[in-house]
């Protein structure tokens, strides 16, 4: 194992104020099951899951509460003991509405069984002697989708089509969102369990070289991982990463350790012989092979400058912004904005009562102080957003054809490509809201290939 430099720099990229000292030194705390856990069946890419409960059902931590529905999908199990009090649906952290679980945890079944939390929710594999199919059927069942925001279903990533070969097992520990420091809390304080993910998924991936990727700003981390790795075999490098917003995408990510691009959608990292977890992933995969624990709980920083102790929180999934909030608490002065996720990706939210999901990675209560007040004004076509676009995209164009309603443009201009990484919108001195264009666009373009699918399927069923 060996520590390097990246030698590839992206084009583009911005460097935000990280404010990251507000949460770095808050080591992880574990929140205890809140009265009332909001389960969402939609915590991951794909799918929402199919709801398996009603109200008036007691469930068991660990059970699987919603079905996987699809192959582009993942079971959600309950992160606590308790009653359903109702399924309805309920907002989630990006805005959209989705069925829930409403579970109270302070009623318990009388008279039955020791809760699965007692013991090991799933029997423990020794990942050494499992097959490779045992240790993905593991990954599935466990309910592990991406943590570093997608949510794309871990075990799909873990299992290329015929055809593609990984040949490189990229560790996402970038974690370049302003404000949050989850990730960096659990690369210095649970190392040794993300080698062991490492291991595993090295196992399933039929052996390819591993780089754990770490922006500069991270030394710490760095020498934690170098401690963790140092004994490991094969080819596994800690690659150095210059501090630039959006070193953690994916596809930058790629390029940064080994130089190799993407192509456009619907290319993936496979098709360039890469998987990339985040280390948070890679945690939970160890946690559900040798432990036997799915994916109940995930660390969430609360940050931002409002919130009282800014703390770094191991919660159950589903637990309610307005509990993290009083788990820190409080407000120390009035919120101005309420942002799930960090500043660059997240989403400005209006209520505390949305809870968390799996890819909940950040909760921001930022201060008057801490936020523009600016309306948005005409292009003066400065080229800032072109220049700022890590995906040689160009920004003023796709905004302006997007403004107009002319959606077809933006498709012309390759928005189906804009990773909504916020940089153009971060250096545009005209504050025009260049990234939620984007995201208008998209939306309208999937809207319509569904729209022409279900056509198209309709008519091959006449
Ligand atoms: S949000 Fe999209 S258009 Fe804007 S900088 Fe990022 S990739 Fe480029
Ligand atoms: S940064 Fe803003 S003002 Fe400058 S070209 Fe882009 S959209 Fe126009």
């Amino acid at each position: 194992m060996k520590t390097v430099k990246s030698q590839f720099k992206f084009k583009g990229g911005v460097h935000p104020d990280y404010n990251k000292e507000l949460a770095r030194e808050q080591p992880i705390e574990r929140l205890l099951v809140p009265a009332e856990l909001v389960i969402s069946m939609s915590q991951h890419l794909g799918a929402p899951a199919k709801c398996l409960v009603k109200p008036g059902d007691f469930v068991r931590r660990g059970q699987v509460v919603g079905e996987k529905n699809g192959f582009i999908s993942v079971c959600v199990r309950a992160s606590a003991d308790g009653k359903v009090k109702a399924v309805e649906k309920r907002l989630g952290p990006a805005g959209g509405k989705a069925d829930a679980i409403i579970l109270d945890t302070t009623e318990k079944p009388e008279g039955e069984a020791p809760a699965v939390a007692d013991g090991p929710v799933l029997p423990p594999l020794d990942w050494k002697t499992a097959s490779r199919e045992e240790l993905l059927k593991r990954v599935e069942e466990a309910g592990i989708c991406g943590m570093g925001g997608a949510g794309f279903p871990t075990n799909v990533k873990l299992n290329p089509p015929p055809g593609k070969r990984c040949e490189y097992l990229i560790l996402n520990g970038a974690e370049c969102e302003p404000y949050l420091t989850a990730d960096y809390r659990l690369m210095l304080e649970r190392a040794p369990r993300i080698r062991l993910g490492v291991e595993i998924m090295r196992k399933i991936l039929g052996g390819p070289a591993v780089r754990i990727a770490i922006e500069a700003n991270k030394p710490e981390a760095i020498k934690a991982m170098e401690a963790a790795f140092a004994d490991i075999d094969g080819n596994v490098e800690i690659v150095v990463l210059p501090v630039l917003y959006p070193q953690g995408s994916e596809k930058h990510q790629i390029f940064a350790t080994v130089g190799r691009v993407v192509p456009e959608p619907p290319a993936l990292p496979i098709d360039v012989g890469c998987v990339v977890e985040n280390v948070g992933t890679v945690a939970a995969i160890a946690d559900a092979v040798e432990l036997g624990e799915p994916l109940l709980d995930r660390v969430t920083t609360v940050s931002g400058g409002a919130v009282a102790t800014p703390k770094n929180i191991l919660a159950p999934c589903g637990t309610k912004y307005s509990d993290l909030i009083a788990f820190c608490g409080g407000e120390k002065e009035p919120v101005a904005k309420l942002i799930s996720g960090g500043t660059m990706m997240g989403f400005a939210v209006s209520t505390a009562e949305i809870a968390t999901t799996k890819t909940t990675s950040g909760l921001l209560l930022l201060p008057r102080s801490k936020v523009s007040q600016y309306s948005s004004q005409p292009c003066i076509n400065c080229g800032r957003c072109v220049r700022a676009c890590p995906m040689n995209l160009n920004a003023a164009e796709i905004a302006k054809a997007v403004e107009s309603n002319d959606i077809k443009a933006a498709e012309d201009a390759h928005v189906m490509t804009c990773i909504e990484c916020g940089a153009c919108s971060f250096s545009c001195p005209a504050y025009r809201p260049i990234t939620q264009f984007c995201r208008r666009a998209k939306n309208s373009i999937r809207a319509r290939i569904a729209a022409e699918k279900a056509k198209a399927a309709a008519a091959a069923n006449k």
